[in-house]
């Protein structure tokens, strides 16, 4: 290892320099979720035939796929860990935003692969390996990673539908590219997950038996985590909410699987009868993502959301669903950083982290335990070609989300692996689950 203070200036080191008392993981982490990362020729060549992006719900890239090209869209791998190089790093999850813009690349130095910022390696990088049933096949022919892939080596991720009913300017979160990226999808080839609207649940109970058979620690899956659209009208004739509708899928898993794995549970928010009748189900946990704190950005970023429940009736469900799901298993989901979109948000990170660290204090004084995604600004979604959020603020509400979940003495939230300890989290969307004392 070699001193901080001898390399140039990579942002990793004078952001180390200004805040002394957080950890570099946390740095580099979120700089890199916020502006991306790429690939020289050399490191996807290296990375052949490793657990590649399977593009399983959103794009989740800044770049968009004709800009990256076939190669890197289909090629580069959907997460990485960091570990050691100049700074020591202890391990860190993170998953790959792809941007053809960022500073940040992926090469190949002294044989190995390492993350540079504008040439000056940073880290090493270890690139995901397919777990041994990828490439094993149902009768239809259809390929299990197709269904459910395997993200960090441990997360079995099912999209039972992958369309949002949300339409529309007036409707759809301004964040989101669900259903722009499911058109984009159509249009790929690679070892992507099969972009049907509707999951197949007898083959997502088939995949997730034989995905939970194996046992090696490299890729043992340590949790299931659901998700959908919104579902406010009837799904090809059936169930019209995303209770009823993925009720079916929840049975059907634990009669395959029993208990033993947590299945998070991720729709839109529900009545708490519907909660109910989810747990008795089999769920572990229900994560209604609220998207941001702010009522009046609520409504102006999420207006689907606003307009079919309400920010009030929101807050009022997420509440009233720990006394059904316990503390810890009620952890929705907050954009980190759509505070300060423009023009609406606010101008300045002290003012956006004092909204966020308000959210992070009512919701956990209730027993909610919020999760954090940082922001990618998606070329599909509305809010494409946004300035990036500056780094400041990512990483002083992952300390704010730190310093509330250990004020009010709350359990990691269910069924995203451990946090809290430097080096241990697996969850590569946030480096909230990074920050330690
Ligand atoms: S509810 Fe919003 S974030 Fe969720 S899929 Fe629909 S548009 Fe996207």
């Amino acid at each position: 290892m070699f001193a901080i203070n001898q390399l140039p200036d990579p942002t990793v080191v004078s952001y180390a320099k200004k805040y002394r008392h957080i950890a570099p993981e946390v740095i580099l982490k979120e700089d890199v979720l916020r502006l991306g990362m790429s690939f020289s020729r050399d490191a996807l060549e290296f990375a052949r035939g490793c657990r590649s992006q399977a593009y399983f719900l959103f794009s989740y890239n800044i770049s968009p796929h004709d800009q990256l090209g076939p190669a890197l869209s289909s090629q580069a791998p959907e997460d990485i860990k960091l570990v050691g190089g100049p700074m020591a790093l202890e391990r860190t999850s993170v998953r790959v935003v792809l941007s053809t813009r960022s500073p940040y690349l992926v090469d190949i130095i002294g044989g190995k692969p390492m993350l540079c910022e504008n040439a000056v390696p940073l880290t090493e990088v270890v690139l995901p390996q397919k777990p041994p049933y990828y490439g094993a096949t149902l009768a239809d022919g259809t390929r299990y990673e197709q269904v459910i892939p395997l993200l960090y080596d441990h997360f079995a991720f099912i999209t039972t539908f992958r369309v949002c009913h949300y339409w529309g300017d007036k409707e759809e979160c301004k964040f989101c590219d669900i259903n722009h990226h499911v058109r984009e999808l159509r249009r790929q080839t690679g070892d992507h997950v099969a972009a049907d609207a509707v999951k197949d649940i007898a083959k997502v109970a088939e995949v997730i038996e034989a995905m939970t058979r194996e046992q090696s620690p490299d890729f043992r899956v340590i949790t299931i985590i659901m998700t959908s659209g919104s579902i406010v009208r009837k799904v090809r004739g059936g169930a019209d909410n995303a209770a009823d509708f993925n009720i079916p899928y929840v049975e059907a898993i634990r009669s395959r699987i029993g208990g033993r794995l947590p299945i998070v549970m991720i729709t839109e928010s529900q009545p708490i009868e519907r909660v109910k009748a989810l747990r008795a189900a089999g769920i572990s946990s229900h994560n209604a993502n609220l998207e941001v704190w702010d009522k009046r950005l609520f409504e102006i970023i999420a207006p689907g959301k606003a307009k079919y429940v309400g920010y009030e009736a929101w807050l009022h469900n997420l509440y009233a669903a720990v006394d059904v799901m316990g503390e810890g298993n009620v952890s929705p989901n907050m954009v980190s950083g759509v505070e300060m979109v423009q023009p609406w948000g606010f101008p300045t990170v002290a003012e956006a982290l004092r909204s966020a660290r308000e959210g992070f204090e009512t919701l956990m004084s209730h027993g909610v335990v919020p999760h954090l995604d940082t922001w990618c600004i998606e070329p599909g979604s509305r809010l494409d070609g946004h300035p990036p959020v500056p780094l400041d603020f990512l990483i002083l509400a992952d300390v704010a989300w730190y310093e509330s979940w250990r004020k009010y003495n709350l359990p990691p939230f269910i069924g995203y692996g451990p946090m809290g300890v430097r080096g241990v989290a697996v969850y590569g969307n946030s480096a909230s689950v990074d920050v330690s004392e």
